[in-house]
């Protein structure tokens, strides 16, 4: 495991109403987390100021995305300097929707980390493989590409989390068997031991994240190289992502 709390994600995506995300905080504010842990939930944007003020900690909050560096004539985006200007302390870079439907790069991703990074927020930095990728024998090379754009641009990676999301599990229900996860979240820990340092290696928290839910979430959680669990689907549900949160190691 690295260091620090294990770390559940819920990334709300482009989902919800004023309504529907009432009550999913209310929700979340009931229910009963037994575990010492971080929780960081990612609604839309348009909805960050109702959820900062109504839900209540241990839940933090994150963006989805920002853009690449500070504000200005780039229409319809939302820079870091706004995330943090609110008050929130996280994002969420290189969703592997906002890589395959908005076009970003390895570049575009290690750009708007370091630009979060160099204004204090914490970044939750996703990467993974699709299915061809898989099963041609790449994963690990697509990942450790994805993560060395990174390394192109960031020294200090102790406010990084990574999240390991294999494209093929992500809202489709085919979850990573645990040997699957734990394989390459050990990969990834090994790749950076060499390309960072080996400190950066044994500290770094890797979250999973693809179709977890309330009936997977333990045997995934004790494995060893899993710090924790990004979360599409499941953490639109109260009850489902308290559970996921309860799993923690
Ligand atoms: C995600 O989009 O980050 C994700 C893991 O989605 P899901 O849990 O729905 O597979």
């Amino acid at each position: 495991k690295g260091e620090g709390k294990f770390i559940v994600g819920g990334n709300w995506k482009c989902n919800g109403t004023t309504e529907s995300i009432a009550q999913l905080i209310s929700d979340l504010n009931a229910g009963t987390i037994t575990k010492d842990l971080e929780v960081v939930c990612a609604p839309p944007f348009v909805y960050l100021a109702q959820t900062q003020a109504s839900l209540g900690p241990p839940f933090e909050i994150a963006a989805q995305n920002v853009w690449t560096g500070a504000g200005g004539a780039y229409t319809g985006e939302i820079s870091a300097d706004m995330i943090k200007d609110l008050g929130i302390n996280w994002t969420i870079t290189g969703h592997s929707e906002r890589r395959a439907l908005c076009g970003e790069s390895n570049e575009i991703v290690a750009e708007k980390t370091a630009y979060a990074l160099s204004l204090g927020l914490k970044v939750i930095v996703c990467i993974g493989e699709s299915l061809e990728e898989r099963q041609n024998g790449s994963t690990l090379a697509v990942c450790c590409a994805q993560l060395k754009a990174v390394a192109e641009v960031v020294s200090d990676w102790s406010n990084i989390v990574i999240a390991y999301e294999p494209i093929w599990a992500i809202g489709t229900g085919v979850v990573a068997t645990p040997e699957q996860a734990q394989e390459t979240h050990a990969g990834i820990r090994k790749w950076l031991a060499a390309a960072v340092s080996p400190e950066v290696a044994s500290k770094m928290r890797i979250q999973y994240g693809g179709s977890v839910n309330a009936g997977n979430c333990d045997v995934l959680a004790q494995q060893d190289d899993i710090d924790g669990f990004l979360v599409g689907g499941a953490s639109l549900q109260g009850d489902s992502f308290i559970t996921i949160c309860n799993s923690a190691v």
